[in-house]
């Protein structure tokens, strides 16, 4: 992708209190994830009359919205999540941001909201790194995973109460330093199976990046933390034995024989940009991907037999994730073969290595952003 096409048309207002370098290298020290942002968010307008127009990076700030914008009362909103890597050459990237802005737009056309071209999606990237890429951190190690975390999203901010896509429309990027996003790093975490709560159904928004997803699933959530689970897994809601996802990461089977399975594409699944990249690393490892439906039954079965020898969980958030083991009310799935996740981790490391640029980039995966 010719990337140079990208830097685009952003007005600068830099800010006028900027983060001081001794604050900021203390908070790049250990940033936790999603708690410190930027001293900067780049901004574009849409209005039904002259489309997008606006382009600014400007101070990072709250927001001015009327309490009858839309978004506060119907949730029409989509968002992303992508990262920024500091290069040990000291530039900066980005992974696949093409593919974060295509499913930008899938989303934005099931929540009616405008589309946004790759062109202000990546060139908004661009312009706030070109802004604030001294908050990119840098890795101390190889296994240092820090980034600076992007979160482009989009709001109906027209005040009008009135049950119609909104007439006006705002985008912004913010950024947030991220260290590793579970403390455990790649320990096996405990994953709830929700027996009622569903995330998604046929004909609804399971696949769009959308608020309202993460709204649904929170009181699943809950029920998870209570029962010293980090995250749930979702079965379909038609018949409720599929597999589909966790609240915000795609999920991968190991089996004995090298077959790398994942649940197949449905509008109740997210497209992961991370569950598209592990299904073409692992044929560079040998693995055999395969998409297709997989229900509670084979994993519980595959789980006892020692046909399944792992499973994980991947986004971009926390990279790939081991699953040690499936809770529900009635009862606990353990892998009778699991136990060194050796799959996971490797392409783990395979991705990560892209990513931080100590691997060949041979699918052109990488975009330069500062
Ligand atoms: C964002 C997200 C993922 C992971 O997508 P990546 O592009 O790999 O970060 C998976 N499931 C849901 C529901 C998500 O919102």
């Amino acid at each position: 992708m010719p990337t140079a096409s990208f830097d685009t048309h952003f007005e600068a207002l830099p800010s006028n209190q900027p983060t001081g370098d001794e604050i900021r290298d203390e908070i790049l020290k250990n940033p936790g994830f999603g708690k410190h942002f930027t001293d900067h968010m780049a901004h574009i307008r849409w209005t039904v009359d002259a489309d997008w127009h606006g382009h600014q990076v400007r101070p990072y700030g709250p927001l001015t919205l009327d309490p009858a914008a839309s978004v506060l009362h119907y949730g029409q909103e989509i968002f992303e999540g992508i990262k920024a890597y500091r290069h040990a050459d000291g530039s900066i990237w980005t992974f696949r941001p093409e593919k974060n802005a295509e499913r930008f737009r899938r989303s934005a056309r099931r929540l009616a909201l405008p589309e946004l071209s790759d062109e202000d999606f990546i060139g908004s990237l661009k312009a706030l790194l070109a802004q604030d890429h001294s908050w990119v951190p840098t890795p101390a190690s190889a296994s240092d995973e820090c980034s600076l975390y992007l979160r482009p999203f989009m709001i109906a901010s027209e005040a009008f109460l009135g049950v119609r896509p909104a007439h006006e429309v705002d985008y912004y990027v913010i950024a947030s330093p991220a260290a590793a996003y579970f403390k455990g790093g790649i320990e096996p975490v405990s994953i709830w199976l929700s027996s009622h709560y569903k995330r998604a159904a046929p004909g609804g928004t399971g696949f769009a990046k959308c608020g309202g997803n993460y709204a649904a699933s929170l009181a699943a959530q809950k029920e998870a933390a209570a029962n010293d689970c980090s995250q749930v897994a979702f079965l379909d809601a038609a018949e409720n034995k599929w597999i589909e996802e966790l609240g915000g990461m795609n999920l991968f089977f190991v089996f004995k024989d090298g077959r790398l399975v994942t649940p197949r594409l449905t509008d109740t699944i997210l497209e992961g940009v991370t569950r598209n990249s592990v299904l073409t690393l692992a044929k560079d490892e040998g693995l055999t991907p395969e998409e297709r439906p997989i229900s509670i039954d084979e994993w519980r079965e595959g789980a006892a037999s020692g046909e399944i020898t792992e499973v994980f969980a991947c986004g971009t958030a926390a990279v790939i994730t081991p699953v040690g083991e499936l809770v529900s009310e009635e009862e606990r799935i353990r892998l009778t073969a699991g136990g060194n996740n050796e799959v996971a981790k490797r392409i783990r490391t395979k991705l990560l290595d892209l990513q931080y640029g100590r691997s060949e980039d041979k699918y052109g995966w990488l975009t330069q952003l500062a």
